[in-house]
């Protein structure tokens, strides 16, 4: 009986656990890394036919390398891409995409609750390439359709957005973006393909900071961009093997093995994430609490649809402003004081002093960034631990 190379028809995790890894001759049961920068071809036929690309194979680790391939087409059969592209950060994946499928002239309309980098990349450095930009708040699609141009190209969003955790109807969005001839990218570091698949709901490209959840123990910086084969395969690739942001096969390695235990770690990570939130929107203290799970959290319907999971991100409000959070922060003995996401490791962030500080105090106060605001990235230790740690500066122990 031959056994199976390709799992397309198989379930997430089996994907998750065996697409992408094509045996070699030595049988490895593992996926090998191929710590190699370029490849031997056995003639001078075979290199030409590989140059000129009659002949697929690799050539260069710049733009090929098995272990990285590995990578790209297991997270692409986890999204429901055609192909995907790894890149060397999130960064350098938002950085591919926009430069190779967009021109001097076009406009990005954005969602303002992103990454602070990516809107730093927007503001700083693509406009410096003549193209324009605009932000809108997440989950008002009146702004949005307002703030279409002629020369609108593509609609930029996170979902959950960080740190609020407000969520947009990714379908809704999608529509909206193809009835106005722009494409709909969306970052999906929050929920990872285990928990939310934009593509099937009609997005165009995702986005992935593989440093967060796809690695999931804080090892590795690296990213992707994920879609069909036109626009991934062919012009963010042709990008990537011209300017070269590439990810590093160990990386890829680390990255390949993070996938095949995702969706139990998403799996856990909302499970602690949804108690935490409960029990911190008991405590008096605590004014809200932001968690898509929560009855309280206003899109909490839309995202029980478009998610099968809620994710691992808490953010929640403490009375007493700046002054109470620091408390806090400053309380624990155990979390990590950081502003990453996606680790085993639970971190809490005070956002209006960090990742959101060099935002001018309006428009944190327009984003409902204020000072009480805290943001948890719940990891896998024991609950009860995280909320012992919490409960010293809320005065609930
Ligand atoms: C971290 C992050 C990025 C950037 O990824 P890097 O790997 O740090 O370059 C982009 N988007 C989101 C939502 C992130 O959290």
């Amino acid at each position: 009986m031959m056994q199976d190379d390709s799992f397309d028809n198989y379930g997430f995790s089996t994907r998750a656990i065996r697409s992408g890894h094509h045996r070699s001759a030595e049988q490895e049961h593992a996926e090998p890394i191929f710590t190699t920068s370029s490849f031997v071809f056995n003639s001078a036929a075979e290199a030409a036919a590989r140059f000129s690309g009659e002949q697929p194979g690799n050539i260069y680790a710049r733009f090929t390398n098995p272990t990285t391939r590995t990578f790209q087409d297991r997270l692409a059969a986890l999204e429901g891409g055609e192909a995907c592209v790894a890149t060397a950060s999130g960064m350098s994946a938002i950085l591919a995409t926009c430069l190779s499928l967009l021109r001097c002239g076009d406009h990005i309309l954005s969602s303002s609750s992103i990454f602070g980098s990516t809107t730093g990349l927007f503001e700083n450095y693509l406009t410096r390439c003549g193209m324009e930009v605009d932000f809108v708040p997440l989950t008002d699609l009146a702004a949005w359709e307002a703030g279409f141009k002629p020369n609108t190209r593509m609609l930029y969003v996170e979902t959950p957005s960080n740190p609020l955790t407000e969520v947009v109807d990714i379908a809704a969005l999608a529509d909206l973006a193809h009835s106005k001839g722009c494409l709909l990218v969306v970052d999906n570091c929050f929920c990872t393909p285990a928990l939310q698949q934009p593509l099937a709901l009609g997005a165009d490209i995702i986005i992935h900071s593989a440093t967060k959840y796809l690695d999931g123990q804080g090892r590795c910086v690296g990213g992707a961009v994920v879609g069909d084969a036109e626009r991934v395969g062919k012009e963010v690739f042709g990008f990537l093997r011209t300017a070269g942001p590439t990810m590093a096969p160990f990386n890829a390695w680390v990255f390949l093995k993070g996938l095949e235990t995702l969706a139990l770690r998403m799996r856990a990570h909302s499970e602690a994430a949804m108690q935490l939130a409960s029990w911190l929107e008991s405590l008096p203290m605590v004014k809200a609490v932001h968690y898509p799970g929560l009855a309280s959290h206003p899109q909490h319907a839309l995202a029980a649809r478009q998610q099968s999971g809620f994710g691992g991100i808490v953010a929640f409000e403490v009375h007493g402003g700046r002054e109470a959070a620091w408390k806090v922060v400053d309380s624990t003995r155990m979390l990590s004081i950081t502003a990453n996401l996606g680790d085993m490791k639970t971190t809490i962030t005070h956002p209006a002093t960090t990742t959101h500080g060099r935002l001018k105090p309006e428009q944190r106060e327009a984003q409902g960034i204020r000072e009480g605001l805290l943001r948890i990235a719940v990891g896998l230790e024991d609950i009860g631990d995280i909320q012992a740690d919490l409960a010293r500066g809320l005065n609930a122990g």
